[in-house]
């Protein structure tokens, strides 16, 4: 074809709740483009793949690059064999079973790698983020639900179901209903819905705020509403008192909180730093919590790097 020589890149795609974006990583590792759209997660699996797609290729329309892998980051539960959806949240219509891995080697014709979302977000911490250099880590995201991911000695630890470091899903926070369907799950306390749903239930204002979101909350708190801070306050807690759990069972004493709700750092560090303070391990070892240095990005730069690495399907 000739012109200009295109730069061999990597890139990863995040499917998100709401939004879908893609990253091109360069040669060095660095973000070189981006791009992203709204996630059509009503219209089903199909319209999904054309989103991921679409964003993947306005990406690489951003410079001259070859596409040489991609790696997707994806909510649900992912087969490590083919790569295609196990399982996924009710939030996603026909989006369980779907062959994301399958479809989108046919249509981006090169290698593909898809992950749990929160497996590669914690990987993109540990490459060039908030992570960088830790062996053993726990991964957090705070955003539609709470999802954890498990590093020790250097490798994302699964265990022989597949279901290890789903912290989000752990009993004994209070007694509202999970998304799950079980009770008291630390989702219920720390995602950004339940940190919408608290704050309107303490303000006694059900009806006419469906559209309230996290971040109003957030604004709120900033504002000096004492309802808005309490329902943080509560959030920063159960953060603290999941990263005790994990530091006293299996000694991963370093905590790296993602997802949306990590925006609102400013209100939830104070409530994690003295949650951890008022039942530290027994082991007595510090546990450092910091919040994701990657943002909104780690998905897809963890994927782009687990797609360049080879790790294909
Ligand atoms: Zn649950």
């Amino acid at each position: 074809m000739g012109g200009p020589t295109r730069l061999p890149a990597a890139a990863g795609i995040d499917i998100g709740g709401t939004t879908t974006s893609a990253v091109v990583i360069g040669d060095d590792g660095a973000i070189v483009a981006e791009a992203s759209l709204p996630t059509p997660a009503r219209e089903g699996g199909t319209a999904m793949f054309r989103t991921a797609v679409r964003v993947c290729e306005m990406a690489m329309s951003r410079g001259r690059f070859e596409l040489t892998a991609v790696g997707v980051g994806a909510a649900g539960v992912i087969d490590p064999a083919d790569g295609s959806i196990l399982a996924a949240s009710n939030s996603f219509r026909d989006w369980a079973g779907y062959p994301l891995a399958s479809d989108l080697r046919m249509a981006l014709h090169v290698p593909v790698v898809v992950e749990n979302d929160v497996n590669a977000f914690i990987e993109g911490e540990r490459r060039i983020g908030a992570a960088r250099g830790l062996d053993d880590v726990l991964g957090m995201t705070l955003g539609t639900g709470v999802g954890g991911a498990l590093v020790i000695g250097g490798g994302l630890h699964t265990g022989p179901n597949g279901a290890a470091g789903e912290i989000g899903h752990v009993p004994g926070f209070g007694n509202q209903r999970c998304s799950c369907g079980r009770t008291g799950h630390l989702e219920t306390l720390a995602s950004g819905p339940a940190i919408a749903r608290r704050y309107l239930e303490r303000r006694g204002s059900g009806n006419g705020a469906a559209e309230l979101t996290a971040v109003d909350v957030a604004a709120a708190a900033r504002e000096g509403d004492p309802a808005a801070a309490a329902v943080f306050d509560d959030a920063g807690r159960a953060v603290a008192t999941a990263a005790v759990m994990v530091a006293t069972l299996v000694d991963v004493t370093h905590v790296v909180v993602g997802g949306g709700v990590a925006r609102a750092w400013d209100l939830l560090q104070p409530a994690i730093e003295a949650g951890i303070a008022a039942e530290p391990p027994v082991s007595e070892q510090p546990i450092t919590v910091v919040a994701s240095l990657l943002g909104v990005h780690a998905v897809a730069v963890g994927a782009a790097f687990l797609a360049d690495r080879g790790v294909c399907t």
